[in-house]
């Protein structure tokens, strides 16, 4: 029987100060799988105190003891994999096999990284007379949404405590299982007490009293835009550094020499992983006007690979949303893509057959989507892709370009060459050409209002420090 309770400050699990508490679902099944308390602002309080007073002694402990430490968090969180790809896939709905993979597997590799860079990081190094050197900035607060959990608050807490940052995390509301398993791991592996804290519980007043507490040097937080202007505007108050991973609303462009049998099941895949329920979902497909018809039907042969089913079930690739609050806000802009004109290709609003228990919604697919409509302007959030028809190349980038976010894009062309030159004048964080693997060694983030700042590989680490110049005097010869 385990200790976690959702509370846990310097190096031990509390026992919550109020009873309220929060209901965890399976998103297949709509049934409770566990309940987290709501932590009180004296509880908040409680941690960051807890936080600040290990800061000193952990910033000066060497990087190579810091390093080990997340290295063996890495090999326990992988003993556990099997277990932790379970709770993902009920809480989450993203199915076992590929929760195995992604919502585990990233983690691990992950706190792997972040020991291994750590490391090798430039912590000091002379500039004319000067000596410029790098410091943790303090106490780090952490906020994680629920799409992909344990991976959110991996990249935070991996590159914070590698900089010698302590830490405060607040998790998801909707999935915090996976965080209760990795604050037991952070008290097994022996992290120093204080080093490393989580406070359970709502945004709006866990989150915020998180947010406001002065001691709180950096807020780490991903989410929704929304939220992130909320946490920015608070973080103001005090001049809190902030760091905001926000929403996407991602094209993927197809050129006219790209092979489309592979760009095309491609593209479904990107969209729908993980119900579409992931920041960087490849959500609007640019194809060129003359292709249209024949994409839509390499679309139609696509689609019976992505029929949702329960998470825990092998054969299932795509899974229920995360809530029954997601998937009627997915429905209701399935509904509004009907009303504004785009043609239905396949999917639609009402639920799977034989799923109206859990969170599920069909794959749908619009097509003769123009970029003005809500469908292409907005973060549905669920499968959802818009097809985008567009006559030339520079017409595709402008489309691809007119977004109010900037965090991912894809392009496939004839040649890597060619697709690297379009991808070059996306205004994104990040492009994908031909198909290409995520790396979590190169830094991840978006322009415009997909956020702030880059996490992952050495940025990820970068991001918490601050740098300090000392300058020496300047000795003239005679
Ligand atoms: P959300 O913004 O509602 O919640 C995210 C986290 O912030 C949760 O822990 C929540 O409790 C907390 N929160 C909410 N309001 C807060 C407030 N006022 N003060 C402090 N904390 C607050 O987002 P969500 O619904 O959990 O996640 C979906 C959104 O996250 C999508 O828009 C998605 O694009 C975005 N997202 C972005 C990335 C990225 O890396 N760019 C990754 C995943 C998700």
């Amino acid at each position: 029987m385990s200790d976690a309770t959702g509370i846990y400050v310097n190096g031990t699990w509390r026992t919550p100060a109020t009873a309220e508490s929060i209901e965890v679902t399976d998103a297949s099944t709509g049934e409770t799988l566990a309940t987290v308390p709501s932590a009180t602002d004296a509880e908040v309080r409680a941690a960051v105190d807890a936080a600040a007073s290990a800061f000193a002694s952990w910033a000066a402990t060497p990087v190579a003891t810091r390093a080990s430490l997340l290295a063996t968090t890495a090999e326990a969180l992988s003993a556990r994999r099997a277990e932790l790809a379970t709770t993902i896939a009920r809480e989450v709905g993203m199915p076992r096999r590929l929760s195995d993979r992604i919502q585990v597997g990233l983690p691990v590799a992950t706190f792997t990284d972040a020991a291994a860079r750590a490391a090798a990081l430039t912590w000091t190094e002379t500039v004319g007379n000067s000596t410029v050197r790098r410091e943790p900035i303090g106490v780090v607060a952490a906020i994680t949404p629920w799409n992909y959990p344990l991976h959110q608050a991996a990249n935070k807490l991996a590159g914070a405590l590698a900089a010698g940052c302590t830490v405060v995390l607040k998790p998801s509301e909707v999935a915090p299982l996976s965080a209760l398993a990795l604050f037991e791991i952070f008290d097994s592996v022996g992290f120093p007490a204080g080093v490393v804290n989580l406070v359970s519980g709502p945004g709006p007043t866990t989150g915020e009293a998180l947010v406001r507490d002065p001691r709180v040097a950096m807020v780490s937080f991903t989410g929704s835009t929304r939220a992130g202007r909320r946490i920015m505007e608070l973080a103001a108050q005090d001049v809190k550094r902030v760091a905001l991973e926000l929403g996407g609303k991602s094209a993927n462009v197809i050129l006219p020499s790209a092979d489309l049998e592979r760009a095309i099941p491609d593209a479904l895949f990107k969209c729908f992983l993980n119900s579409g329920q992931t920041c960087s979902a490849l959500t609007r497909l640019l194809v060129p006007r003359s292709e249209l018809e024949r994409v839509e039907e390499l679309v139609r042969q696509g689609i019976p690979r992505f029929a949702p089913g329960p998470a825990l079930s092998d054969t299932t690739l795509v899974g229920p949303l995360a809530s029954a609050a997601q998937r009627e806000r997915v429905r209701g802009y399935i509904r509004h893509g009907l009303d504004e004109g785009a043609r239905l290709v396949c999917g639609g609003p009402d639920a799977p057959a034989g799923l109206e228990q859990g969170f599920f919604v069909e794959p749908t697919v619009f097509s003769d989507v123009r970029n003005d409509m809500v469908i292409a302007r907005e973060e549905i959030f669920g499968p959802v892709l818009c097809i985008i028809p567009y006559d030339t190349i520079d017409d595709a980038i402008a489309i691809a370009n007119d977004s109010d976010y900037g965090l991912a894009g894809g392009v496939w062309g004839g040649t890597d060459e060619e697709a690297l030159a379009v991808a070059t004048r996306l205004r994104t964080g990040q492009v994908e050409i031909n198909g290409g693997a995520f790396n979590p060694g190169a830094p991840f983030g978006g322009f415009k209002l997909s956020g702030i700042g880059r996490e992952l590989g050495r940025w990820g680490i970068e991001e918490f420090l601050e740098t300090q110049a000392i300058q020496h005097p300047i000795r003239t010869v005679g």
